[in-house]
């Protein structure tokens, strides 16, 4: 990590211990891993994910160039790193060239990020070497970086989670995380410690191919691809990115209660599908269980006034 700028001191990402009524009756006992608090910018899993290849680019000098959609954590993230460690960036976002207004991608061409507005019919192309080759060729020596920063070196990376100071006498019984791509979570099992088990919670709708690429990334790193995790399901909600007036209150709860900042799109959505997972009897008593702050508070402001706007319609109770 020498070359790395970043703020990230590991003494700093602390495990808040969250005083809920709800776990405390479930004799749980609930903890979150704020890896939100490594840097504003480029918070949570992001950081650990893009560390091998950044600083493969600054012995290189090659530019980099990755994939996302328009509200992309990892887009904005490599953006930042790139800004920071003078690598040249190339964001191939999903959608209208409208979108390089909204709060991400205004900053992350602020930092200097090249982007390409691509229909959604090139963007299903991003995993085709074919398509490298094509982008190769119009922008010179890159180094492609799958969408989400999703490789095995990633991967491995990720699994130095299980190694900041925070963790060094929490015994875990389960570290729950949101699911994207899936590099995070397969890392989080693969550097496990004996007796912790690992829960995803896919925040999009999924299919047998998520499955495949978690296995496949275990495969990859030597470890059983079937022991120690399993997915919690129907936690995306109807969606990648939809919200719900439950959801909005949620995150506000927390927040006010806990001191605990949220975002819409990943960390709620673990939150709220662990609760409905301790509801089914799926932890038993005495457990501890860490929530990983995976980050992605960068992404709330777009969402703010909808959230604020949804809050009010919800009126049942909270299992907080
Ligand atoms: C990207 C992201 C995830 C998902 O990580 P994957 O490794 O793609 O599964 C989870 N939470 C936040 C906040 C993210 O930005």
């Amino acid at each position: 990590m020498s070359a790395s700028p970043f703020a990230l001191s590991p003494s700093e990402i602390a495990l808040d211990r969250i005083p809920s009524r709800f776990f405390a009756r479930h004799g749980i006992i609930l903890s979150v891993l704020r890896l939100d608090l490594t840097d504003a910018a480029i918070s949570g899993n992001k950081w650990f994910k893009l560390m091998p290849v950044l600083e493969q680019a600054c012995q290189e000098g090659m530019a980099l160039l990755s994939f996302g959609g328009a509200w992309s954590n990892h887009l904005h993230a490599l953006a930042y790193a790139g800004h920071s460690l003078g690598i040249k960036t190339i964001g191939i976002v999903r959608g209208e060239p409208e979108y390089a207004a909204n709060a991400m991608l205004s900053d992350a061409r602020r930092w200097g990020m090249q982007l390409e507005f691509v229909t959604r019919d090139e963007y299903r192309r991003r995993y085709d070497s074919d398509y490298h080759d094509r982008l190769r060729a119009r922008y010179g020596a890159i180094r492609v970086i799958p969408e989400g920063g999703t490789n095995v070196a990633a991967v491995h990376s990720v699994q130095e989670i299980w190694g900041l100071p925070a963790l060094k006498h929490a015994a875990c019984d389960y570290m729950v995380t949101a699911v994207g791509t899936g590099g995070t979570l397969a890392g989080l099992v693969a550097g496990r410690p004996a007796g912790a088990k690992v829960l995803g919670v896919p925040v999009l709708k999924y299919g047998e191919r998520l499955l495949q690429d978690v296995k496949l990334l275990l495969e990859s790193t030597g470890v059983d691809q079937d022991a120690g995790w399993s997915l919690i399901p129907d936690g995306h909600l109807g969606g990648y990115a939809r919200l719900s007036p439950e959801l909005a209150r949620t995150l506000v709860e927390i927040e006010q209660r806990y001191q605990l900042p949220l975002d819409p799109v990943y960390t709620v959505k673990a939150f709220m599908a662990l609760v409905r997972h301790v509801l089914r009897g799926g932890i038993g008593r005495g457990s501890h269980v860490i929530l990983l702050h995976t980050g992605g508070l960068q992404g709330r402001r777009g969402m703010a006034t909808r959230l604020q706007g949804l809050t009010p319609d919800f009126v049942g109770p909270l299992a907080l």
